[in-house]
């Protein structure tokens, strides 16, 4: 099942909380700044372990990656990383790949419920209307594989403008819901 909400990720009662964060994992702007900011310490803690270990280069572009949650009410953080907006090439295969790996390591997590932000929209300037359409599609078709655990997605949406684009986007393939 696929949700639409209006509101802010950082509050959200779900199982993972995704965010959108940039290769080095140890913090940004926008969405990754407030998952910090209302998390707490712990979170930036293992992202700082994460990249002393595996992922000594940061974590690529499309790829995910688990932390605790910290203070936020949800249990886990998966960090991945969206693409930059270019005009002279198409990467919509790694906006699609952030998003089914993200429900793969909340489903190797036993996760139930997972939020995901707008990836990619803000800083990196992917336009609403492509990412609502890639993210979407994306969710529906990872979900319906089956072999997913995952029972439950849902958009946050930070402000009314891209709870708009998701909503019409979301009418447009038939997807319904709240
Ligand atoms: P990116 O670098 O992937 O573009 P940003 O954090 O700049 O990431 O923006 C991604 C999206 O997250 C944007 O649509 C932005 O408006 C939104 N956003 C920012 N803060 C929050 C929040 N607290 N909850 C949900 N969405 C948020």
């Amino acid at each position: 099942m696929i949700e639409l909400v209006e509101g802010d990720i950082t509050e959200q009662q779900v199982d993972v909380v995704v965010n959108a964060a940039n290769s080095s994992l140890l913090g940004g702007g926008g969405v990754d700044g407030a998952i910090h900011r209302r998390g707490g310490p712990e979170i930036l803690t293992e992202c700082r372990a994460l990249r002393a270990g595996h992922y000594g280069k940061g974590l690529k572009t499309g790829e995910a990656v688990a932390t605790t949650a910290g203070r936020l009410p949800a249990r886990w953080v998966v960090h991945t990383v969206g693409p930059v907006w270019s005009d002279s090439e198409d990467r919509s295969a790694l906006l699609a790949a952030c998003h089914r790996n993200s429900l793969h390591v909340a489903a190797d997590l036993g996760a139930h419920t997972v939020a995901f932000p707008a990836i990619s929209t803000g800083i990196y300037r992917w336009p609403l209307e492509s990412a609502a359409e890639i993210a979407l599609e994306t969710v529906t078709n990872t979900l319906s594989a089956g072999s997913c655990s995952v029972a439950l997605v849902r958009f946050v949406l930070f402000g009314t403008d891209a709870y708009d684009v998701f909503r019409e986007q979301a009418d447009a393939m038939g997807l319904g819901g709240s």
